[in-house]
């Protein structure tokens, strides 16, 4: 019989394939048995036991990196490094002979030391170290028969529907761009990971609870990322009637698909500009085929994460150079580095917070280190110097609070260029520069009109302002319901940033998740929004509905929707039937 698990529905789509489990295990490095415990009975043994694993574990690094990317070649050749190490090596050795550990404990008890000492040099690129060390001890063990193989995320197969507690942004961007889908137990739909998943395409269903960690893998399974549900063991029929839906949605897409080229103007003649969202280098380039007009948000904390330090100035400009070359004259929308809060990077993050979503995130954090924020101007800057006149880069600053924050960053701005244009504020030649500000706290919304002075553009950012404005995590299952962007309150302040932006004659784009939401379209064009930036697969869609709006409707939309109570309320005011 179908066992059907509901959550919430985090990125549309529908799946059908197997389950993968990840564990993603902490290893119980800790729990060593007492001196007296596990002794070996033969150090000879024990020592070969531990070097064919040393060995298993080396082919299986080279493997993959020699399988993978040259991201992961750089990160699995240093995994080799550390696997080969003397010290390690002796250690182990030692705990065996002198000590007579068994193979198993005489290696967790060197890795774990190894890690200790790593964790303790209060370093952020030794910091990181200590996780690849206990990464290497996860696979020693595996090898040593005393812990389950872990699921490889880069390597599951296409019909996959993984499963897991949670994943991290960092584990998403691993996931091969084909599998079937995600279950998650916690999370909610506007995590980082999530967006990632959105972005890539993967239906997803998050907050669906511990009992989904009792399935066991291999069983066939489907996954609805519209509805948040996952059948487990489907019948003929559920597979018939989901088969159904997902080819009707195809064809939807498919109509959508071949209009994506052509712009999206109301049936009353407003040209709406829908950009896309990015959070790759690759995402930009993909906009093209999806008929987006543009680049509405880069997550530029994606573009650098593996690194341990921060880009240089110059390899950041390269990256920027080759964007800006592709973009025909489409504006690039580039956020400025947005840490904290769910996405810590090894070489930029905060120090440990009580609340990080409430902490120093976004502009607060790079106030606190603006060397960051100068360098990246700086490369955006020297990119805009090859463009034309009519190219246009739009910098943006997120997690902007109170004017003063602004004009703080503002003045760091100007610095930055004139330094780079020799006492010359507003010249340069190149790209026209606009500055920004991502309007995602409920302060920034208030005094939108204070803020819209200083700026070229607003960009209503939705995840977060719901978040805050309903006092609800966007990370955490159990209120992510509540952090509804279509509540009325989160509404009104949208309609109060559009109505600043319109007194101050300056574009409002929407890049908040719910950009990509087909219902919600009309809505937002209702509040006064002038352009929208969703996420990558949804742009076609967002275009083809935006061709069926009318303004007077819209607005007329709005209207009643500023007057309902809740978010439920709301969206029973919308197109039923669009999903
Ligand atoms: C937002 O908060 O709506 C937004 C676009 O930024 P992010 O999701 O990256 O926090
Ligand atoms: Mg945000």
């Amino acid at each position: 019989m179908t066992i059907t698990l509901r959550g919430l529905p985090a990125a549309p789509g529908i799946g059908l394939g197997m389950i993968f489990v990840y564990q993603a295990t902490e290893l119980d490095m800790e729990g060593l048995p007492p001196p007296s415990g596990r002794h070996a009975s033969d150090p000879n043994q024990e020592w070969s036991r531990f070097l064919e694993a040393q060995a298993a574990v080396d082919a299986e690094l080279m493997q993959l990196s020699e399988s993978l990317d040259s991201v992961a070649e750089d990160i699995f050749s240093i995994h080799r490094l550390i696997l080969q190490d003397k010290t390690l090596t002796e250690n182990v050795r030692q705990a065996i002979h002198n000590d007579r550990a068994d193979a198993v404990i005489a290696t967790k008890q060197v890795i774990r030391d190894m890690a200790k000492v790593f964790r303790a040099l209060d370093d952020d690129y030794f910091a990181s170290r200590a996780a690849d060390i206990l990464d290497i001890g996860r696979r020693l063990l595996t090898q040593l028969g005393a812990v389950p193989p872990q699921t490889q995320l880069a390597q599951l197969p296409p019909h996959a529907i993984l499963i897991s507690e949670d994943l991290t942004p960092s584990d998403v961007t691993q996931l091969p761009p084909k599998i079937a889908g995600i279950g998650l137990a916690f999370s909610a739909p506007t995590a980082h990971s999530s967006i990632l998943a959105r972005s890539l395409g993967l239906p997803l269903v998050c907050g669906i609870g511990m009992e989904l960690m009792a399935i066991d893998a291999g069983r066939p399974a489907i996954i609805d990322g519209h509805q948040g549900r996952l059948l487990i063991d489907p019948t003929e029929e559920d597979i018939r009637v989901y088969g159904d839906a997902r080819r009707q949605r195809l064809q939807r897409q498919a109509f959508a698909a071949a209009h994506a080229h052509e712009a999206a103007i109301t049936r009353d003649g407003i040209h709406i500009p829908v950009y896309a969202n990015a959070n790759t280098e690759e995402d930009v380039y993909a906009r093209r085929e999806q008929g987006a007009d543009g680049i509405g948000l880069l997550r530029t904390e994606y573009l650098f994460q593996e690194r341990n330090a921060p880009p240089i100035v110059e390899s950041e400009t390269a990256l920027y150079r080759r964007l800006a070359a592709d973009m025909d004259d489409q504006p690039l929308t580039i956020r400025a580095l947005d840490v904290g809060g769910d996405k810590f990077m090894a070489y930029a993050s905060p120090q440990v917070e009580a609340n990080p979503f409430l902490g120093q995130r976004g502009s607060r954090f790079l106030l606190a280190r603006p060397e960051l924020l100068r360098d990246q101007f700086r490369a955006i800057l020297r990119a805009a110097q090859d463009l034309s006149a009519n190219a246009v880069i739009r910098f943006m600053l997120p997690m902007i609070s109170t004017v003063r924050e602004l004009e703080e960053v503002r003045r760091l701005l100007t610095e930055v260029q004139v330094e780079e244009n020799g006492g010359d504020a507003g010249g340069g030649g190149g790209a026209t520069i606009e500055i920004g500000v991502l309007v995602e706290v409920p302060a920034a919304a208030l005094l939108a009109e204070r803020l819209a002075r200083w700026v070229d553009f607003f960009s209503v950012g939705t995840n977060d302002l719901a978040q805050y404005t309903l006092a609800s995590d966007r990370t955490n299952s159990a209120v992510a319901a509540l952090a509804d962007p279509l509540h009325p309150a989160v509404l009104q302040l949208i309609a109060r940033t559009a109505y600043a932006a319109k007194v101050f004659d300056i574009p409002i784009s929407l890049c908040g998740e719910i950009a990509g939401d087909v219902s919600a379209v009309p809505l937002l064009l209702g509040l006064g929004i002038t352009e929208l930036s969703a996420p990558l697969p949804t742009v076609p869609r967002i275009k083809q509905t935006i061709r069926e709006c009318d303004m007077i409707q819209c607005r007329q939309l709005a209207e009643s929707a500023l007057r309902c109570n809740d978010a439920d309320d709301v969206r029973a005011l919308l197109a039923i039937g669009v999903a």
